[in-house]
């Protein structure tokens, strides 16, 4: 379709203002109306052609063919309530010119038709030309009203045909202008179709703000591109995701990939995961290490050694132009393995005899039994445990490490252990720094 629209956009909107401003000029110095009233009679018998009517002269030549379509001479001509004497089969009489039709108002046929059949002696060959070549690849585009799409062939065929008449004509008028249509053809087609939803407002904007086209054929290709367009991204337009499974269950460690497929008619811009844990909810980022996929090209994600805090509920959400879909959830079961510690903040300070608590998170597929932190210090271990001196905290329920009168002496960097059934784990490292603590109190002698 969107080649079709391309170039059906060509012709109807840049195409047919040019021929639209070239006819005006044509007619200078007369206005449209002044113009339809003095060759009311040709234009007549390009619409009742055949036989004479009531304004002939005896010897009259009238083409055999209906040129011009009943909409379009309604458009021109008004009827009004003349009384002709003459007897004839066609009465030209009763018609007078549109009081407010303008130029503007013309679809290309009609003003390429009154352009050869109006203005044929003041126009160059070249012009003429290019009227027909307009013509000719407008019946063209009206032949495709019900096709798909042109191929690319047919598409540069009728652009280059196109782009050519309309260069021809512009150069009836002033360099700026000419510059002018150059550039909006340029532009026109460089332009992306449909990409976004941006371009789908602009695409649609311009389609439905044009001018109907009275000619059968054309109309049904604008309503058809309309609807197209308006399907494309209503509703069906944004992306179909397909995910499988409904849950997963892996073991601690492993590869893990939610596999899923976007099915879109446009080019899907965005995929990502999101991952719901405890009513919390995380966006995965393409980025984030650890993981794969989740790309537009590539929409399953892979973790690539499965932690326990990986389980929870996934949904992963994919964008096009016409909008953005959600799948349906995923649950991530992750059994065995030992525990997960984790110390969320790596450096402590802390003044000289206050409460220091070093935290720790632990997630643990079963129960875990044991905790027991290390502190590292001058090339020297301390193993803590649960109940030692100055220390509180340190269970399975309450792991963090809790200093209750912090010294220099705590100084250090400290480690959490955790284990469970299958094993014991260690937790990345905080260092402590104890500030203060050297104050000498001197104690002031009693003056008296
Ligand atoms: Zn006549
Ligand atoms: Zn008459």
């Amino acid at each position: 379709m969107e080649k079709l629209v391309r170039v059906f956009l060509f012709l109807q909107t840049i195409i047919t203002e040019l021929v639209g401003k070239f006819l005006n000029k044509q007619l200078q110095p007369d206005n449209f109306q002044t113009f339809l009233l003095n060759r009311k009679h040709i234009l007549f018998h390009l619409y009742r052609n055949g036989r004479p009517c009531c304004a002939c002269s005896r010897n009259e030549n009238l083409g055999h063919q209906q040129v011009v379509k009943k909409v379009q001479f309604d458009l021109l001509y008004v009827q009004g309530n003349n009384t002709c004497n003459v007897r004839s089969y066609n009465h030209s009489c009763i018609y007078s010119a549109a009081p407010s039709v303008k130029v503007s108002e013309l679809d290309v046929t009609l003003a390429i038709t009154i352009l050869k059949n109006c203005f044929a002696n003041s126009l160059n060959l070249h012009e003429l030309q290019s009227l027909d070549d307009i013509r000719k690849i407008r019946n063209d585009i009206a032949h495709n009203a019900r096709n798909s799409d042109i191929s690319e062939k047919e598409f540069c065929r009728m652009w280059s045909i196109l782009e050519e008449a309309a260069l021809k004509l512009a150069k009836a008028f002033d360099q700026e202008y000419f510059n002018d249509i150059k550039s909006k053809m340029r532009q026109q087609r460089d332009r992306r179709i449909l990409a976004t939803s941006e371009d789908y407002k602009e695409y649609s904007k311009q389609l439905t703000n044009m001018k109907d086209d009275l000619t059968e054929s054309l109309g049904i290709i604008h309503e058809r591109l309309i609807s197209e367009i308006q399907t494309l991204f209503e509703g069906r337009g944004s992306p179909a995701i397909k995910i499988d499974k409904s849950d997963i269950t892996a073991t601690h460690g492993d590869q893990v990939v939610i596999p899923c497929s976007v099915v879109s008619n446009l080019p899907v811009t965005h995929v990502n995961w999101k991952r719901t844990s405890n009513n919390v909810s995380e966006t995965i980022l393409n980025d984030d290490s650890g993981y794969q996929g989740s790309t537009p090209v590539t929409p399953s994600l892979t973790i690539d050694s499965v932690k326990l805090n990986d389980a929870g509920t996934y949904i992963c959400l994919a964008e096009n132009a016409a909008g953005a879909t959600i799948s349906d959830p995923v649950t991530l079961i992750v059994n065995g393995g030992a525990p997960e510690v984790q110390i969320l903040q790596s450096y402590y300070t802390n003044i000289y005899g206050k409460e220091v608590v070093i935290s720790c998170n632990i997630v643990s597929d079963s129960t875990v039994t044991g905790i027991y932190w290390k502190k590292y210090y001058k090339n020297k271990v301390l193993r803590i445990n649960n109940g030692d001196k100055g220390y509180q905290g340190i269970t399975p329920t309450s792991p963090s490490l809790i200093i209750k009168f912090a010294t220099s002496d705590d100084d250090g960097t400290y480690v959490c252990h955790a284990t469970n059934s299958a094993g014991i784990s260690t937790s990345n490292s905080a260092t402590l720094r104890i500030k203060g603590g050297w104050y000498i109190c001197v104690k002031r002698n009693n003056p008296y």
